[in-house]
């Protein structure tokens, strides 16, 4: 097992990892940007290095400054976290050529899935279903328009290195697709550094379900069940559960069994989330998250492992010590994603928290990094906390949740929290009859 775990990320996951080594009696080193000094990741690890400046390009995503900070405090391996370096394929690369191990897939893995052109080729070939469109990146407007007609409108252009819903334009017609390609070539150029796009049918109102799968390096591979995702804004998560509100214990199988088998051909290792589009009873593949995911938590909740915890083994060579059938979900649970934004607007809205009061009780975790007197910065990711319930079924999931939300202070700044509040009082939303437009264009139009 390792000694010591470099950690390349900030925030409540890089305290979440920060746990899992401490019980694990592995030692960790907080990399954080000057920005971050306070954080509490950082007053927690065993040593901590500053790598940079603020902005991201100069600290977490600086890979000299983190190789440096690992030779220098002598960490054996690194865990990229969520986000930054997580799915950068090169990283993980130039990690191993260093000699050290990198928390996650193989590399070659990584780039595969991460470029949604290839992923789906690869989902294909693995038997998973995908959604019509087209094989390879545009090449010209008439081909779109032919793709297009074949599969027919609307349809929605893609980025193939796409993510966070970026690099996404629907063309509800014939005569807005070459828009949506150039608008869409466009916001990948800038936000990836590639121009390629991809067609794909626009699904009218499917929900978001995902399934969590691991795999270890001795051919072994599960699932630990789903998660449904399909409260969204801007394509962003929102709010998660498990067990889906839409699945029954029949379909709920076939999904599992669908990514676990797809991912055993694959030879996949480490953690890793398929996700697919679920409508009028057919999953169709859409990408897959070759990473730790930020809603990770729900599923430890149903199942009770802790994917961290396995994801350290699983790295350091251990074979799995689970088989499909120990795997055992218990009640439900749900994720809050608390951000500091405005609840209305959705403007960032960073800043120094005055009074900080977390809920607590049976059933209620939160995983945050927040404390009183802690400055959160302007430069990241404006998620703070995630407070997760687990209840028996989802009706006490659901008032334990409300009760929790309402003992939840977080004084001087504007937080999301309202939101799930308002969320909690929608008839839909407690049916569990939702999918993945219905917040933006039903729940927050109204
Ligand atoms: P990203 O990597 O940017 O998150 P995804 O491919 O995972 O992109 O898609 C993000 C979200 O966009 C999905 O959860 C869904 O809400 C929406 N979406 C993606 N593809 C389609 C589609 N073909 N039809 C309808 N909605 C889609």
């Amino acid at each position: 097992m390792f000694e010591k775990i470099l950690i390349a990320n900030r925030g409540d996951i890089a305290l979440r990892i920060h746990r899992a080594c401490r019980e694990m009696g592995i030692k960790t080193v907080a990399v954080h940007s000057t920005a971050d000094s306070g954080a509490m990741n950082v007053r927690l690890a065993d040593e901590s290095v500053c790598i940079g400046p603020p902005p991201s390009n100069d600290s977490y995503l600086n890979i000299p400054a983190i190789l440096s900070a690992a030779a220098v405090t002598g960490a054996d391996a690194i865990h990229p976290g969520v986000g930054f370096l997580s799915e950068n394929p090169d990283f993980a690369e130039i990690v191993q050529e260093h000699g050290l191990t990198f928390i996650g897939p193989k590399p070659e893995h990584i780039r595969t899935m991460g470029d949604k052109i290839e992923a789906k080729k690869t989902a294909l070939a693995l038997g998973l279903p995908c959604i019509p469109g087209s094989e390879n990146a545009i090449e010209s407007l008439d081909d779109a328009i032919d793709i297009a007609k074949e599969i027919g409108f609307p349809v929605l252009i893609k980025a193939s290195a796409g993510g966070g819903g970026r690099g996404m334009q629907l063309a509800l017609e014939q005569k807005d697709l070459a828009k949506a390609i150039n608008l869409a070539q466009s916001e990948a150029q800038a936000a990836f550094g590639s121009s390629d796009v991809y067609i794909e049918k626009y699904l009218a109102n499917p929900r978001h379900i995902e399934i969590q799968i691991v795999g270890d390096q001795h051919g072994n591979v599960i699932h630990l069940g789903e998660r449904d995702c399909s409260l969204q804004r801007r394509h962003q998560k929102i709010l998660e559960e498990t067990p889906s509100p839409a699945l029954n214990g029949k379909t709920r199988l076939l999904a599992g069994q669908l990514a676990a088998e797809s991912m055993q051909k694959f030879g996949y290792e480490s953690l890793g989330t398929i996700e697919f589009l679920y409508e009028n009873g057919k999953f169709f593949f859409i990408e897959m998250n070759t990473r730790l995911q930020v809603e990770h938590p729900i599923t430890e909740m149903v199942t009770g492992i802790d994917l961290v915890r396995k994801q350290i083994q699983i790295s350091a060579g251990m074979p799995m010590d689970l088989v499909q059938e120990d795997i055992v979900f218990t009640g439900h649970s749900i994720e809050c994603r608390i951000n500091a934004e405005d609840p209305v607007s959705f403007r960032p809205s960073p800043g120094k928290i005055s009074d900080y009061h977390a809920p607590g009780g049976l059933g209620v975790r939160i995983d945050s990094a927040l404390y009183a007197g802690y400055e959160i910065p302007p430069y990241y990711d404006s998620l703070v906390a995630k407070l997760i319930i687990h209840g028996k079924n989802r009706n006490e999931c659901l008032l334990r949740l409300s009760r929790a939300l309402d003992e939840f202070v977080i004084g001087n700044i504007e937080t999301t929290i309202p939101l799930h509040q308002k969320l909690l009082m929608s008839s839909e939303f407690l049916d569990g009859e939702y999918n993945i437009n219905w917040l933006e264009s039903k729940f927050l139009a109204s």
